[in-house]
This record gives structure tokens, C-alpha cells and sequence, in this order.
């Protein structure tokens, strides 16, 4: 079933997120929220979402890139990004362990602010625990373009979109980005900080 993402303004994306306990991770209700999460996922399609986007405030985040979507990316911005395929990883009750000094800067979008972009800094690499859909512990390691994908649903769960994080000037539509920015790399970006 597809859900129906919420939009920025609508109060459920400002709530913190409540940690699931292993009782309600096990119930029905849960694990069939976690499926039509992953189908509304790729109907959007899109490479993260958090439950608080389909109206849940529950710390469930899924996230997925897959190699068909990088068609629409040239090889020198795929390059640039450390963006590379990575199949589907669901996380509950995620914590975001370690963090790198280094950081990034990259246009990001979000299904619950459709039709813009906006360039945020995040950091390079991160270390996240939590748990599986079937409650065994795990930890993700990830840079690059994943490891930006992961703090932006993390945000998510507390609340924060990234509208809040962007770098003001660099906010813009999906129609001016396709048009302007889709190329460039990141040192073609820093100009916005400025
Ligand atoms: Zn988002």
C-alpha cells in the first residue's frame, strides 16, 4: 500500500520521533508500516524516508540507492559525491555514534518538500547503531553520499528538516537546479557559503 507523504507544514514532521521497544517492533502493525514504507519509497522514488514522512512519528528510517538512478547523474558528480548503489537498509531507533571532522556540501532534496533544493553541509563519514526490522543489533558505516542520506532521515526523527540546515542562498527549485546546477561538483557549490 502506498502511503501518503506529508508535506513541510504539516505538524508530525516537527515531533521527536518515539523509539520503538522490541514488543512493537515484532507487531503487525509495525512491520506492515515498514513495507508500505519501502514500496512508497520506490513509487516516489526516492533514497531515504523517515516514518514521520508518511505521518508515523515512530524512529523507523529506510533508506536505499540503487544503480537505475544514478542514469539521470553524470559519472563526474557520481565521482565527486562518493555516490555509489547500495540496496535497501531498514533502521530502527538509529543513534548516530561518531562523526567525522570533515564535511560536505551537496544539494539535497526531500520528498516532504516537494519541488526544491537546497545545498546543506553534512558530515563526511558516520557511524550509526540500531536495530534490525527483526530487532538484532546493527551498525552502519557509511561516507560519501550514503552517509549523507542517513543524517538527513536521522533528522527527520528529531524533527528537523533540512530546510533548517541549508545554506539560505542555495534554496531554489528542482526546475533552476536541473537547469543550473545539475553539474557541478562540490567546489562549484562553496560559492554559496559566502
Ligand atoms: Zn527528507
Amino acid at each position: 500500500m502506498l502511503l501518503k507523504t506529508r508535506q513541510v507544514g504539516d505538524p508530525v514532521l516537527r515531533k521527536q520521533a518515539q523509539l520503538l521497544s522490541a514488543e512493537q517492533l515484532k507487531s503487525a502493525k509495525i512491520q506492515s508500516l515498514i513495507d508500505f514504507m519501502i514500496e512508497t519509497l520506490r513509487d516516489n522514488p526516492g533514497v531515504g524516508l523517515a516514518a514521520p514522512q508518511v505521518g508515523e512519528s515512530l524512529a523507523i528510517i529506510i533508506i536505499e540507492d540503487l544503480a537505475k538512478y544514478h542514469k539521470k547523474v553524470s559519472r563526474k558528480v557520481l565521482t565527486d559525491q562518493k555516490r555509489k548503489p547500495f540496496s535497501l537498509q531498514i533502521i530502527v531507533n538509529p543513534t548516530l555514534k561518531t562523526v567525522s571532522k570533515s564535511n560536505s556540501y551537496y544539494f539535497e532534496g526531500c520528498l516532504s518538500v516537494d519541488g526544491y533544493r537546497a545545498i546543506v553541509s553534512r558530515q563526511s563519514e558516520i557511524v550509526l547503531t540500531g536495530i534490525d526490522r527483526k530487532g538484532m543489533p546493527i551498525e552502519v558505516k557509511a561516507n560519501g553520499w550514503k552517509a549523507r542520506i542517513l543524517q538527513h532521515e536521522i533528522d527527520h526523527l528529531a524533527g528537523i528538516i533540512y530546510t533548517d540546515k541549508m545554506i539560505p542562498q542555495s534554496f531554489m527549485t528542482e526546475k533552476a537546479f536541473s537547469k543550473n546546477w545539475t553539474d557541478k561538483v562540490e567546489k562549484d557549490l562553496l560559492e554559496f557559503r559566502y
